[in-house]
């Protein structure tokens, strides 16, 4: 049977059947011998959109289409037939799923939804976990927009430091799986949680979570999403697998040169990214060689201060344990192309090591990954901030304020106290410390007498 993908996206629009039978009944897609049975139906819901995704015994022809007053949702699938019971659980978008037969051998396939949504369909090819798949995304016509109005209105004066926080997979993809079963998409999940929290603790920082739920988003759409809130830094939180159960250890990637020259490629190729806003310089209108020009100075600065986040991520993950490598590696991964906003990659721990999984399950152990991450960004963000926020205005005080110090990374309170030939203890004192604990980017009180 041949595959053909068809992607059919009509706008909501008061119709007759008759009109919507007679448009698919001209995209003529009739042939094939056998029937393929639809085997299974999952709905995932994110934000702004909601996944159905139908597993399929083979591949299909089929037809889309929409349908107002109620609103609903049409699948004509072509020499096919039902071999599960269809349902769909408290779903904001769905309120139902019916089936019935057209003609000899359609089966009509209907979504009646709460709302007018925009539905998008294609099929999928099998992998090692599903066969062949046809997915359908409901969507608000709407929601891009929205996000680009918020992240306007929160411009102020001194602004916050956004760090999107991505948790890896989700939804359809589960990632990698442990000995003990736990799926990395949960697992990165309840990480990404917590270090936005831990960000929304903190002063001047403000955390955009990419996903907050068992939904997939693509890998372009998680940056862009990043880019949409305009983040001052992306962060994607992961679990490692290997076949060997024994391999362990944290690590911390960068996008490679090569994922950087071939995404400029891209981006310069696609009419609709030269209109685009590159580092706050629009790349419309310029000829192509200052285009790459201004591309890849803004690339280039994206690339360095990843590579400074990066190094201090893993200097503070360190502290939790042996990383996996000493340095920060480089991989041309998809999520981590963004040509203007720095991004890096955890990998928190081996799922695939029995141990590690197992502590990836603890909310504890999570904390420490947490907290160690924010620290990390926090030392970078203390050390270079963008100088429209709050961050850089407090740090230009301290600066200006003869007796306060900004602590630096690998400083001791000792060597502090050492510098300004004061004693341990007064410096303590001034400070109400306890012990001697101290985190970069802390500002401390230098008494003066
Ligand atoms: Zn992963």
């Amino acid at each position: 049977m041949m595959l053909r993908p068809f992607l059919r996206l009509f706008p909501v629009i008061c119709a007759s059947w008759m009109l919507i039978l007679a448009g698919s009944a001209s995209a003529g897609t009739a042939s094939t011998v056998s029937k393929v049975s639809v085997d299974g139906l999952r709905v995932w819901s994110g934000p702004d959109h909601t996944r159905a995704v139908f597993d399929l015994s083979g591949q299909v022809d089929y037809q889309l289409f929409q349908l107002d007053n109620p609103p609903r949702v049409v699948l004509d699938v072509n020499d096919a037939d039902l071999k599960t019971r269809l349902k769909v659980n408290n779903n904001a978008d769905i309120r139902g799923i019916r089936h019935g037969k057209k003609g000899k051998s359609t089966l009509r396939l209907v979504f009646d939804l709460n709302r007018n949504k925009r539905a998008k369909s294609f099929l999928l090819p099998p992998n090692e976990k599903y066969g062949h798949r046809l997915v359908v995304d409901f969507s608000d016509p709407k929601a891009k927009q929205k996000i680009k109005k918020s992240a306007k209105a929160s411009a102020s004066k001194q602004r916050d430091i956004i760090i999107a926080v991505d948790a890896g997979h989700g939804g359809e993809d589960p990632g990698a799986s442990g000995a003990r079963g736990s799926k990395e998409k949960h697992i990165t999940l309840a990480i990404a949680r917590q270090l936005a929290k831990a960000i929304n603790a903190e002063v001047g920082m403000k955390a955009v979570l990419i996903r907050d739920g068992d939904y997939y988003v693509g890998l372009r759409q998680r940056f862009e999403k990043a880019r949409a809130h305009q983040a001052d830094l992306f962060v994607s939180i992961h679990a490692d697998a290997f076949y060997d159960p024994k391999v362990h250890g944290m690590s911390v990637y960068v996008l490679s040169q090569k994922g950087a020259t071939s995404e400029a490629a891209k981006w310069l190729a696609r009419s609709e990214n030269k209109a685009d806003l590159i580092g706050g310089v629009k790349l419309d209108g310029k000829d192509t060689l200052l285009a790459r020009v201004l591309l890849d100075l803004s690339q280039n600065a994206a690339m360095e201060a990843s590579q400074k986040v990066a190094n201090e991520v893993l200097s503070s993950l360190s502290k939790i344990e042996k990383p996996h490598k000493k340095h920060v590696e480089k991989a041309n991964f998809a999520v981590l192309k963004s040509p203007d906003v720095p991004s890096i990659l955890v990998e928190t721990a081996f799922i695939s090591n029995p141990q590690e999984e197992k502590r990836l399950k603890s909310h504890s152990f999570r904390q420490q990954v947490a907290k160690a991450i924010l620290n990390g960004i926090k030392t970078y963000f203390y050390q270079s901030p963008p100088p429209d926020t709050l961050i850089a205005s407090r740090v230009k005080a301290a600066r200006n304020r003869p007796n306060r110090h900004i602590v630096s990374r690998g400083e001791t309170l000792s060597g502090i106290a050492q510098k300004y030939r004061l004693d341990l203890r007064s410096l303590r004192k001034a400070n109400k410390k306890k012990t001697d604990r101290i985190r970069s980017g802390e500002v401390l009180v230098i008494p003066t007498s």
